[in-house]
């Protein structure tokens, strides 16, 4: 395995990589868990060149975030990667990605700017995309991997690439969960034992969120939304910060209990922030979704 930790070496590695091979990106902030492997195993099957990222990015951090102590270690990271069989991972620093002068970012606008996630984080998917947007033009991969834990980055990127045509094909991978249901989260280093246990309460409140969902209740999505903040509520050491029924594909909030349907979760535990989703399909099933299969048409495109 190749440990690349400038711009310039990754483009040197990429383009060494012959014409018809495929090639895969798997983009984290390293601390990797379950949840990365199983996009890096994902990758690893479809792709014949895996490179997968780490890094930190400062752009998607507010001020009074968590980025100094964001949980960090490369050792393992790279034993975890190795082990997984990923031919390349991209280990930027920050200067490398934003240099001196740097002042161009790919940015949202709309619902997903301003609604969700980013009414509690402003500015954060500003970062997510100018990132993201980076490390496809540094990487040039065909498929890039990413979890359907992040929902609202998810149509982040499925929109970005659509709006800005990139000629990449998205895996979107189900999440990955702790036994009693935790997604499981780097940040989840961040609990007391105390609020290990109580963390599971976005579970269930998605749970009970998606019981309502399928009662069918004459209000449409605000008994959803009702069912789910009960959960949180009747937790002290969980502060709600939002719960809602959003569309998948444009993340506008619905009113109708209409499929697909996607409900959406922060809270603190404590000081910790956690966020969760569950996706609803029209077929009943629910949280294993693919949400941008429809994307691969951009493969498609760039294959002819
Ligand atoms: P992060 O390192 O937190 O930026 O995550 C890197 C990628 O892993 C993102 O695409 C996440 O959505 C994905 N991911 C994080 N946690 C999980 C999980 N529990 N299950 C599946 N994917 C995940």
């Amino acid at each position: 395995m190749r440990v690349v930790a400038t711009v310039q070496e990754m483009l040197d590695t990429r383009s060494n990589v012959a014409g018809s091979s495929k090639v895969g990106l798997v983009p984290t902030m390293g601390y990797l868990h379950e949840g990365h492997l199983s996009l890096v195993r994902l990758g690893r099957a479809e792709n014949d060149v895996l490179i997968a990222s780490i890094f930190v990015n400062p752009t998607q951090f507010g001020p009074h975030e968590d980025l100094e102590r964001y949980p960090r270690d490369l050792p393992r990271d790279l034993h975890m990667l190795e082990a997984a069989g990923v031919d390349v991972v991209f280990t930027p620093s920050a200067d490398e990605i934003y240099p001196p002068g740097f002042v161009t970012y790919a940015e949202p606008t709309g619902p997903l700017a301003s609604e969700g996630e980013s009414a509690h984080r402003p500015g954060h998917f500003r970062g997510v995309a100018t990132v993201v947007l980076k490390l496809f033009q540094i990487v040039q991969p065909h498929r890039a991997y990413f979890g359907q834990k992040d929902a609202q980055q998810v149509v982040v990127i499925s929109r970005m690439i659509s709006d800005f045509n990139l000629p990449v094909a998205l895996g979107i991978l189900p999440t990955i969960r702790e036994a009693d249901g935790l997604a499981i989260s780097s940040r989840n280093a961040y609990l007391s034992a105390e609020d290990r246990k109580v963390a599971t309460v976005l579970y269930q409140a998605l749970q009970a969120g998606r019981r309502a969902f399928d009662a069918k209740a004459g209000d449409g999505t605000a008994a959803v939304v009702r069912a789910m903040v009960e959960t949180v509520t009747q937790e002290s050491r969980a502060q709600l910060d939002y719960a809602e029924v959003r569309d998948p594909q444009s993340f506008v909030l619905l009113e109708a209990l209409q499929a697909p349907a996607l409900l959406v979760i922060a809270a603190k535990v404590g000081p910790t922030r956690l966020i969760d989703n569950f996706l609803l399909r029209a077929d009943g099933s629910w949280e294993t979704g693919v949400l941008a299969s429809e994307l691969k048409w951009v493969e498609e495109e760039r294959d002819r």
